[in-house]
């Protein structure tokens, strides 16, 4: 039987990351990090990756507490970028150092419908309220970009801050540096746990290991739940739901473009913005598609493959002739609230780091920094912070504020596919009011009050078994309410 301090279970970025953290803060520790080298269906591997915070916000944001609390996270996280950089590259030979690209320019255009432009203005009023510099372009004329005539930008701003890096690469350095430091990486995976008195004592992996150790965290991305479902207590307030949102996205070659920045639509329906990512060889990476599941699956469908093919002449039609060198698939870990989930779980040697959807790369280094930090005793950089694994969802909205954003958003999507009507017609009135119909009925089945996003809902209103979701999502919630009304419950998360 293999022993350590602390073992991972999950290899990617933030599992990786906290792994490095963890043997910067004391070497002497012995420290595994369990998942399996492919990584198949991974979200890192697949991500762009935008180094983006601003250029993220929505039109919903910054109307709650956590949303802008989520929001000062994600803006600390551009901040730590630089030098978290730097401590990486000192320990790269010249040849693997890596380096930001920085700058974003965000456009609107009219390939959407009217979702884009309160997305668009939220981010220029972000820009102002939390003081990040930003330009607008004028006349939306953003350098290098060629787009089809119907899909020229009607505005634009320059973000010099945001930019990307190679999601790749960064997974690959960091495992290297981290196991030079001594980290053991196993190429496997975690099927159970023994338990010993109310404390887990070895993480069991598919090859028949039992690997021992005295703290444990899960970092499996969308696997969490899943992997913790044997440590809950049944009275206690149950871990989230986590979702998969599976993103495909496309990189090619030769497109003559010679754009240096990221170029990238607000937020769009289904909270997946469009974005072109300029690679340093000369490649760009498209993406990307976000279709929300139970589980994850790591398949390109011809579908999502259409809508990238059809979305690209947005950005640059020269990509028409662009030689396709990969496609990435991955799975982004969603909480049903939409918050990430970062803490201890309801034994004192467990912890989880997951639900980051959209933007868990770009605020690895500051969660990991936390992750580590708090695993070893101490209160965590992000100090007392509203999202703790056992709570309540967060709300954002409420239940008639999310029967609206749906709608917005499935409108959004009808004009995003080219939805074509008689000017006179009202089809963006007739379809809301077919879709708030829907989303009531989704809601009286749930017997829930909660606003829940747009992608769950639509995931809830449309899907061929309905009924079994709906099921689900109700049984999650009456648990949350029976934990509640106990009076010993373990919840240490602060009002918000
Ligand atoms: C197409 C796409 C584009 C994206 N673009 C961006 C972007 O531009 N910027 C940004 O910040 N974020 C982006 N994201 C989101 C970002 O990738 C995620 O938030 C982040 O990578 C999550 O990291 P993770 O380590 O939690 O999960 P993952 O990267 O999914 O890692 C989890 C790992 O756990 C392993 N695992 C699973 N089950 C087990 C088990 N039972 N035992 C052991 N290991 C297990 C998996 O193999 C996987 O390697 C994007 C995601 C996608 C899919």
């Amino acid at each position: 039987m293999n022993s350590y301090d602390i073992v991972i279970a999950g290899n990617g970025i933030l599992g990786c990351a906290t792994a490095l953290e963890l043997i910067r803060n004391d070497n002497s520790l012995r420290i595994a990090v369990i998942g399996p080298k492919q990584r198949i269906g991974g979200a890192t591997i697949a991500a762009g990756a935008m180094l983006n915070c601003i250029t993220e916000v929505n039109h919903r944001t910054l109307s709650t507490a956590v949303g802008k609390a989520k929001l000062e996270i994600s803006i600390r996280a551009l901040e730590a970028w630089p030098a978290w950089l730097d401590a990486l590259n000192s320990e790269l030979s010249p040849t693997r150092r890596l380096a930001i690209r920085n700058g974003t320019y965000v456009i609107l255009n009219n390939r959407a419908g009217r979702l884009d432009s309160l997305n668009y203005n939220a981010v220029i009023d972000a820009a102002i309220q939390y003081h990040q510099k930003f330009e607008r372009v004028p006349f939306g004329n953003v350098p290098h970009l060629k787009p089809g005539v119907d899909a020229r930008p009607l505005d634009s701003i320059y973000l010099a801050d945001e930019g990307a890096i190679d999601a790749r690469q960064v997974l690959n350095a960091v495992e290297s540096v981290a196991n030079r430091s001594g980290v053991v990486f196993l190429d496997d995976t975690v099927v159970g746990w023994k338990r010993k008195n109310n404390q887990v004592s070895c993480a069991i992996t598919a090859s028949g290991e039992e690997v021992q150790a005295d703290r444990f965290l899960v970092a499996a991305g969308v696997a969490s739940r899943s992997l913790l479902a044997d440590l809950a207590e049944s009275s206690a307030m149950p871990l989230q739901p986590i979702l998969a949102s599976k993103g495909v996205a496309v990189t090619s070659r030769g497109t003559g473009s010679g754009g240096e920045h990221v170029v990238r639509t607000p937020n769009r329906a289904g909270g997946c913005g469009l974005h072109m990512v300029p690679g340093s060889d000369g490649t760009v990476y498209l993406g990307a598609t976000g279709d929300l599941m139970m589980q994850a699956d790591e398949f390109q469908t011809i579908g999502a493959v259409r809508f990238l093919i059809n979305a690209m002449d947005q950005f640059d039609k020269r990509l028409f002739h662009s030689k396709i060198t990969q496609w990435h698939v991955g799975n982004r870990p969603v909480s049903l609230d939409g918050f990430p989930l970062i803490g201890r779980v309801w034994q004192d040697n467990v912890w989880v780091l997951s639900g980051t959807h959209r933007d868990g790369f770009h605020c690895s280094p500051l969660l990991a920094r936390h992750t580590a930090d708090i695993m070893l005793g101490g209160i965590g950089i992000l100090g007392d912070h509203c999202f703790a694994p056992l709570r309540r969802p967060l709300s954002a909205m409420s239940r008639e504020d999310a029967i609206d954003e749906l709608s917005l958003h499935l409108v959004s999507q009808f004009y995003e596919n080219s939805g074509k009507s008689p000017a006179y017609s009202e089809v963006s009135e007739t379809l809301e009011k077919q879709y708030r119909t829907r989303t009531r009925e989704t809601y009286d089945k749930l017997e829930i009050d909660f606003g829940l996003a747009p992608d769950i809902l639509g995931l809830l209103n449309w899907a061929v078994d309905r009924e079994a979701k709906i099921g689900y999502f109700r049984q999650y919630f009456q648990q949350v309410s029976r934990a509640s009304q106990e009076k010993d419950v373990y919840n240490p998360f602060p009002a918000c």
